[in-house]
């Protein structure tokens, strides 16, 4: 099961709860104030593996060959 990263609306505060994919999370309680008001942020992780090795696998080669005349 992954873990989420949530952040309260009404404090601030933020927290990791383990859940299954899918799951909306709205309900969840704070452990610092007990609102439920609380809101999923992105995880850093999965994020920057997916665009960083396709940007630089394909802009070095062209470049290269261009400037050889
Ligand atoms: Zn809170």
């Amino acid at each position: 099961m992954p873990i989420y990263e949530y952040r309260c609306a009404a404090c601030g505060g933020e927290f990791e709860v383990l859940q299954s994919v899918g799951a909306d999370g709205r309900d969840l309680e704070c452990p610092e104030c007990g609102a439920t008001r609380a809101e999923r942020m992105l995880s850093t992780f999965s994020a920057s593996t997916g665009s960083h090795g396709d940007g630089s696998a394909g802009g070095g080669r062209g470049c290269g060959g261009g400037g050889f005349t």
